[in-house]
């Protein structure tokens, strides 16, 4: 039976409508393929958002995510609106999205794929076959805990203040979320804490571990922030999936990335407990390349297959996609972000033919 899908694509500004268009492409090809129905429909976000209605992110476009499958999102933001006041702001937009769709849970995959090895600023031993994926707990913690502000205290000095705080249940769901991911992986999941200097992550640790007895295929370890960091940069191979608080995870998750040393090959995908997920690129809207061909879609593709993974279920459809962006690569197409010598400059048009190409 053929399998029906709704999806909510949200290209926004900058290179978004162009890499949108590509992975759309992309989509439906592997679509027919597999016999799978996918449904589009588009919507506003970001500075496009505001510009046509004053909200970045309107209440018909959250309504509309809402009621999909899965979101497909490029990237928001740019100068042109960075005068506006904050609740107009494209960035606000993206805040609100994700809270409007309750995701808790960030996965940010680092992969040095063999024909990108030398992008990295790393050295080639290090680097060889890392493929990682970080998951970050990203609706709690110290970014939303409660005190927070700047006080003056009866002297009139100024004291700033951020809480660090989780909860049974909250550090339950995103531990879940990792264990489930691990078993799509390799089974190993080291997770990060600083449970010998802060009592929040003394609980986190405490959970995760009794948590592991529902996953006695995972192979668990933890390691102290601090440590995690050095032992990303020394031997990442180490690493299969990593789960960790908001604060630790967004250090670490650019840590990560940055092994792989080229941002236009970055996917990630953020999950909540019932609502659709949110499929879209590491980076941004890219406005100093806009509407010039250059923009490297690969990121954009590669979050739409790990939309087709984690979001709708159909790994065979993720896998297919992921095989074709080997495939253009081995043939040395490359975007000028990635390009190297010896290889074959294409645009961000030029780079969805070559993916279609290969998935013919
Ligand atoms: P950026 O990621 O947009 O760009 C950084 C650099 O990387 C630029 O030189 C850009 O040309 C290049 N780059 C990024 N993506 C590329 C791609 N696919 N192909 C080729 N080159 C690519 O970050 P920035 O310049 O700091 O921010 C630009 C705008 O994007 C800002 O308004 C920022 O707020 C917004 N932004 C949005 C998101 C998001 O939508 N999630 C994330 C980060 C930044």
């Amino acid at each position: 039976m053929t399998q029906h899908y709704r999806i909510t694509l949200l290209p926004g500004d900058g290179i978004g409508p162009e890499i949108m268009a590509v992975a759309v492409d992309v989509l439906k090809l592997v679509a027919r393929q597999l016999d799978l129905y996918l449904e589009f429909q588009e919507a506003l976000i970001g500075g496009a958002a505001s510009d046509a209605t004053g909200n970045p992110l309107p209440e018909e476009t959250l309504e509309m995510c809402r009621k999909s499958d899965a979101v497909l999102l490029a990237a928001i933001g740019g100068y042109k609106w960075d005068p506006l006041p904050r609740h107009q702001r494209p960035e606000t937009g993206l805040l609100a999205l994700r809270a409007g769709l309750g995701l808790f849970a960030n996965l940010r995959p680092a992969q040095v794929l063999p024909q990108l090895v030398d992008a990295s600023s790393l050295k080639r031993e290090v680097v060889e076959g890392v493929d990682i994926m970080v998951i970050r707990e990203l609706t709690g913690g110290i970014y939303f805990g409660k005190p927070k502000g700047i006080f003056e205290t009866e002297s009139g000095e100024k004291r700033g203040v951020n809480t660090m705080v989780y909860s049974e249940s909250e550090i339950d769901r995103i531990g879940r979320v990792a264990f489930e991911t691990a078993r799509k992986r390799r089974k190993k999941l080291c997770s990060v804490d600083k449970a010998n200097v802060l009592e929040v992550s003394q609980l986190w640790r405490e959970r995760i571990t009794l948590l592991s007895k529902e996953y006695p295929d995972v192979e668990l370890s933890h390691l102290y922030v601090d440590n995690a960091a050095m032992q990303l940069v020394r031997w990442p191979k180490q690493f299969d999936t990593i789960v960790t608080g908001n604060l630790f995870g967004d250090i670490l998750s650019d840590i990560a990335a940055m092994l792989t040393g080229s941002i236009g090959m970055l996917p990630s995908a953020s999950l909540g407990a019932s609502a659709p997920g949110v499929f879209e690129p590491v980076h941004g809207s890219a406005p100093d390349i806009a509407n010039q061909d250059k923009a490297n879609p690969l990121a954009q593709v590669l979050s739409a297959a790990m939309m087709l993974r984690y979001g709708l279920n159909q790994p065979a459809a993720a896998d297919k996609i992921e095989q074709a962006v080997l495939k253009v690569l081995d043939a040395g197409y490359r975007t000028a972000d990635i390009m190297s010598e010896g290889m074959k400059l294409v645009g961000c048009r030029a780079m969805g033919e070559a993916l279609l190409e290969a998935l013919q």
